[in-house]
């Protein structure tokens, strides 16, 4: 072989390559990727709903040592805590050694919230033969994609007497499920004329909860005005000991049922509801618990409603995350807003990845490539840069080579072309905090559909990354 030219030197030398986690990691790492990705699974079973996510995340917190929180107790270096938030959002403090005026707090946010179709607080009613629960979606869903599916019911009821019960049916082997029905296709000449997104009416994605009438106990079908009602709220009052009035004081979600699934012969994909953003989640609470450095502050978020704006009393922009930040600046001694100022965050949501069968909403060179790492969104927002916080120059360099020197795989992600839509994260609302945050997460494949795709490999490095940042 010749010596390389000095053109095809530079070229090696000057030239970005993206490279995918099969061309970089040897067999027996690639092993380690397969093995990381077992009990995530299992976390998408059991945690469909924010306030899921919450329970199952704490039980492995209490696990590895930490110990829950109220607002107003001592806290001091060296101690491992979590705050619970209404059971819907979750905040998890491990608190370092070192000066927190002085290295601030490294905070890794994610959301467990995913878009769904809740229920009404009036939900049920009857129509010929059926009964049906009565929708309100929630956050980004693409209505035709929730009809014809199976549908599981998961939340909690609040009774008069104050007591909350909680209600998972459709999960569990045997289960019954539930189900919005769509037109046969003999039938849908005037739908399918419509435009996709509107094509289905939200107040039309009502799911059958059932199709028969109360019978006595003499096998006679009750001599009354709604019995398939009926039928539906004596089995309710049978098992949960609720009734109709209580539907108004619940949180009932309808979800896809079914469990996480291996996508592919070779299985790197993996097909579930919910990645968004409970990847993000899973990897953040997995680099925490793994993490035995004791000199860092580091906290982990996990937010609820950013499918709808961050809003509300569990949501990003909620005071309780400043408050928390006051509560340790006071009992170290320490001025709040010097920690905020030297704090640094990772807001940690999934991303677009490349889809070859949609190739033209993106733009390839800049959006994530599956099975390339975790994605690095430097802005999000729509339209010229809006609703984003667009990280600097300064910050991403430093994130770029901590990814770099730790060995993350890694790459940059986009959400789309220019124009062609766009999105937000809970970046902004914590970098309005004075604190410096980029969007780092994993790449996803029809994203906020029933049945969303990562790649193992994505997962891996997402926590890798996460690792990385906490040490
Ligand atoms: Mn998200
Ligand atoms: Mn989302």
């Amino acid at each position: 072989m010749a010596d390389k030219t000095k053109g095809q030197q530079l070229r090696e030398d000057l030239f970005y390559k993206k490279k995918s986690a099969f061309e970089l990691k040897t067999a027996d790492e690639l092993k380690e990727v397969m093995e990381y990705a077992k009990e995530y699974m299992h976390y998408l079973d059991v945690a469909k709903t924010e306030r899921e996510a919450v329970i199952y995340t704490i039980e492995k917190l209490e696990a590895a040592g930490f110990r829950e929180y109220k607002l107003g107790e001592k806290l001091e270096a060296g101690d491992k805590i979590y705050y619970n938030n209404r059971g819907k959002s979750l905040f998890a403090i491990r608190i370092g050694t070192e000066d927190i005026e002085e290295n601030g707090i490294r905070i890794l946010a994610a959301h467990v919230d995913s878009p769904r179709l809740d229920l009404k607080q009036h939900p049920l009613y009857e129509s010929e033969h059926f009964g049906y629960l009565k929708t309100h979606y929630y956050g980004g869903v693409r209505k035709y994609q929730w009809v014809t599916i199976p549908l599981a019911l998961h939340g909690v009821v609040t009774k008069k007497n104050g007591e909350t019960v909680e209600i998972r049916i459709g999960d569990q082997p045997g289960d019954p499920v539930l189900c919005i029905t769509d037109l046969l296709p003999h039938l849908a000449k005037d739908q399918n004329g419509r435009a996709l997104g509107g094509a289905f009416d939200g107040e039309g994605m009502n799911a059958i909860i059932a199709s028969s009438p109360y019978i006595e106990e003499d096998g006679t079908v009750t001599p009354a005005d709604e019995k398939i009602k009926l039928n539906v709220l004596a089995a309710l009052n049978e098992k949960y000991g609720i009734i109709e009035a209580d539907f108004m004081s619940a949180e009932l979600t309808i979800v896809p049922a079914g469990n996480a699934q291996d996508v592919g012969l070779d299985r790197w994909l993996i097909g579930a509801y919910g990645h968004d953003d409970r990847v993000c989640a899973y990897t953040e609470m997995t680099a925490l618990i793994e993490n035995k450095d004791t000199e860092h502050t580091v906290m982990m978020v996990l937010a609820d409603k950013e499918e709808t704006g961050s809003n509300g009393v569990s949501g990003m922009k909620g005071h309780i995350f400043m408050d928390l930040i006051d509560e340790l600046a006071c009992e170290l001694g320490a001025n709040p807003s010097v920690i905020r100022a030297h704090s640094k965050c990772l807001s940690a949501d999934v991303t677009a990845c490349y889809d070859p069968l949609y190739a033209g909403v993106s733009e390839k060179r800049n959006t994530a490539l599956i099975h390339c790492g975790v994605g690095m969104a430097k802005y999000t927002g729509g339209g010229g840069k809006s609703n984003t916080s667009d990280a600097s120059a300064e910050f991403v360099g430093e994130i770029r080579n901590l990814l770099d020197e730790n060995g993350v795989i890694w790459q940059t992600s986009e959400l789309g072309k220019v124009d062609q839509g766009g999105g937000g994260t809970v970046a902004m609302f914590i970098a309005e905090m004075n604190i410096d945050t980029v969007d780092l997460g994993v790449p996803v494949l029809s994203m906020h559909a029933p049945f969303e795709i990562i790649s193992k490999a994505d997962l891996f490095e997402t926590h890798r990354a996460f690792c990385a940042f906490c040490k």
